[in-house]
């Protein structure tokens, strides 16, 4: 089995249509193994690191050291969700 991400409401929804009183670890596996699949990706999350090089203020990508003039939401090398800057 693949390591799938699971949609909380769709798996609270199959929790509900079981209505049991209790329920055992063998028909919550079931439960769990019937939840439908959300089709998603891990965010890679980093940060614009400012670095002097004797030239200019550059920002520098903490996740894959690409080096850029101007910083963006994400990085244009490793696709890494870059957090907010006070600068
Ligand atoms: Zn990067």
């Amino acid at each position: 089995m693949n390591n799938d991400l699971i949609s909380r409401k769709a798996l609270k929804a199959e929790v509900k249509a079981w209505s049991h009183d209790a329920l055992d670890l063998r028909t919550i596996s079931q439960i769990i193994d019937s939840a439908p699949a959300e089709d998603a990706e891990p965010v890679k999350r980093g940060a614009w690191v400012y670095v002097d090089d004797g030239i200019a203020l550059r920002c520098k990508c903490s996740v894959c050291g690409e080096s850029r003039n101007v910083h963006t939401k994400r990085c244009c090398t490793c696709g890494a969700k870059m957090e907010e800057s006070d600068i």
